[in-house]
């Protein structure tokens, strides 16, 4: 998995350690699996499917 890095400084996404346009430490940005958006859908798609069961 490839880590995807952020300058703050540019506001730029690299691939680098470190900003190649103003040398600063750039911050790792690891693709997160679910964003907490997803994992409360997920959450309330399981509540409907109990609801679903209970109906039947
Ligand atoms: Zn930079």
């Amino acid at each position: 998995m490839t880590s995807l890095y952020y300058c703050s400084h540019c506001k730029e996404y690299t691939l680098q350690n470190s900003c190649s346009a103003c040398n600063n430490k750039t911050i790792e940005r690891k693709p997160a699996r679910f964003s907490p958006q997803d994992h409360y859908g997920l959450y309330r798609r399981e509540l409907k499917k109990q609801q679903l069961k209970e109906e039947k």
